[in-house]
């Protein structure tokens, strides 16, 4: 396989996705630069499953099915203990627009008004799944990383609730990190080290001549 698209429009997961597969060798687009070479827009999935699982899944058959290319897709979130999971699935749109970071951050800082710190325990979690060009599903997989959401955001870098999350592992939050320290324990990254051997084979058999053994 050459080529691979990965089914996003967030360059913060981009940049971590390049990174993570690096070792492969792919060649690994991202939507939005992959729409500007076909000089045509592709249509994003609905993401309406209850499950991360779910929507990763759809969001990979979307996208290879309307681009031609095998896709690669996450679905992620955070999900806070005292807020009973929430905003899971639902966590790019919590305050309503999609995409909108800033404004999803003041909404967990408002909704954990008064929680005190021991009832602050959160995780990231993340599904990842890899479709053929046709469509059809391959491979998914699951990571997940354990933290607390502080009472003020921290850090500048990363994305999302980064500056929020307060791994355990790291004893900072995300975004006081670099992509490179974030990327050794990330719900992200975890998710995707276990689908990577799907992903190298895959490829394998992607690039062997048809008929060929
Ligand atoms: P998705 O694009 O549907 O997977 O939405 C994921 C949303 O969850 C993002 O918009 C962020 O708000 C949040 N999120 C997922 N992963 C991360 C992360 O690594 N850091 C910060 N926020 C994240």
């Amino acid at each position: 396989m050459s080529r691979l698209v990965f089914a996003t429009r967030n360059t913060g997961k981009l940049v971590e996705l390049r990174q993570l597969v690096a070792e492969l060798g792919l060649e690994v687009i991202g939507v939005a630069e992959l729409e500007r070479e076909l000089g045509r827009e592709l249509p994003d999935a609905p993401e309406d499953e209850p499950t991360f699982a779910g929507n990763a899944a759809q969001k990979a058959r979307t996208c290879a099915q309307a681009s031609g290319l095998a896709a690669l897709a996450d679905d992620s979130g955070l999900e806070v203990e005292a807020l009973d999971g929430a905003p899971g699935v639902r966590s790019a749109r919590f305050a309503g627009t999609h995409g909108d970071d800033e404004a999803n951050n003041r909404l967990l800082l408002a909704r954990l008004i008064g929680v005190p710190a021991a009832r602050r325990r959160a995780r990231f979690r993340c599904a990842v799944a890899l479709a053929a060009a046709n469509g059809a599903l391959v491979a998914t997989a699951e990571g997940e990383c354990a933290g607390a959401i502080l009472e003020a955001p921290r850090g500048s870098g990363g994305f999302g609730y980064d500056p929020l999350f307060y791994s355990d592992e790291l004893g900072a939050t995300f975004a006081e990190v670099g992509v490179g320290q974030k990327g050794g324990l990330s719900h992200r990254a975890r998710a995707m080290r276990l689908l990577l051997p799907a992903l190298a084979l895959f490829s394998r058999l992607q690039s062997q001549p048809e008929g060929g053994n």
